[in-house]
């Protein structure tokens, strides 16, 4: 056998036979794969690599039978405002993620809550400064710097199976809100929550829905007013009114605007969300086994 015939050396998928090329094979821990076959894999196996032709094999047959189940699922509820969806199917109490809407044509790992051993929610700040252009047209950093900020919402499940153990997904969309104390930042809160009743109810109770802060209401609708009148505003007379009696030193901490509550409104209660039963609650990933 001469050096060319080493090079091109003929290999076969391992659980097809088929013969490989150059290109397009998948490596596994005792062997290569061909493409068809790799793209019948869920798309949240763990350990490709490090699986055997034999772990493969097993994997597949639970692809096959999860596709024989796909016709069966019907969504009653979905999660998620981005490319990512959670469907929620609650007549057999199982979910599927996908990022395609014609998932019907795919062949989604089809998960029961029962395997659910963890759902967190990650909220993560982004930061983007703003610039201003100086005389010359040139960009600049405000002093001090400005920023724009933007939230965004992940969810990370924990899955007891054989096959895979991870799933994470971003919950918000493009559209992500831009503070942590407006009605899209209190929207995606009671989403995620909702999602984790949903997924986890031995663990968490559904959410109270945001609560519209009247005052704060009231205040953005003077708000409006006030810039839609512009001048003319400013320039009105105002309302006359007893002076106010200065506050004596005891009374100012009291006579402070309160803090508003949409910062605590989310942190960790003792009541309403009971905590994990031993046994029941979050654990850590099991081992890979197959
Ligand atoms: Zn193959």
């Amino acid at each position: 056998m001469g050096l060319f015939d080493k090079l091109f050396d003929k290999k076969e998928c391992v659980i097809c036979g088929k013969e490989l090329g150059l290109l397009g094979k998948r490596k596994l821990e005792d062997g290569h794969m061909c493409k068809q076959c790799a793209e019948k894999l869920s798309p949240f196996i763990t350990d490709r690599r490090g699986s055997t032709a034999e772990e493969i094999r097993q994997h597949l047959a639970y692809r096959e039978d999860n596709l024989a189940r796909v016709p069966n699922f019907h969504p009653s509820r979905s999660f998620g405002f981005g490319s990512s969806k959670l469907h929620f199917d609650g007549q057999q109490n199982c979910f599927i993620l996908t990022s395609g809407s014609n998932w019907r044509s795919g062949n989604p790992d089809i998960v029961a809550i029962q395997q659910v051993t963890s759902c967190d929610i990650d909220v993560s700040e982004h930061r983007r400064e703003l610039y201003q252009t100086d005389a010359e047209g040139r960009r600049e950093s405000y002093s001090p710097p400005r920023y724009e900020l933007s939230y965004s919402f992940h969810i990370r499940l924990h899955i007891d199976s054989p096959y895979f153990d991870e799933m994470y997904f971003e919950l918000s969309g493009s559209d992500r809100p831009n503070s942590r104390d407006c009605k899209e930042y209190f929207d995606l809160m009671f989403e995620a929550q909702t999602l984790q009743a949903t997924l986890m109810p031995q663990v968490y109770s559904m959410p109270e829905p945001p609560k519209v802060d009247a005052s704060q209401a009231l205040g953005d609708l003077f708000r409006a007013a006030a810039a839609a009148v512009g001048d003319a505003a400013r320039n009105a007379p105002r309302p006359s009114k007893a002076p106010a009696p200065t506050p004596r030193p005891a009374e100012e901490e009291r006579l402070s605007p309160r803090p508003r509550s949409g910062e605590d409104r989310f942190a960790p209660k003792s009541s309403g969300r009971p905590a994990p039963r031993p046994g029941e609650g979050p654990k850590a990933p099991k081992p890979r086994e197959l």
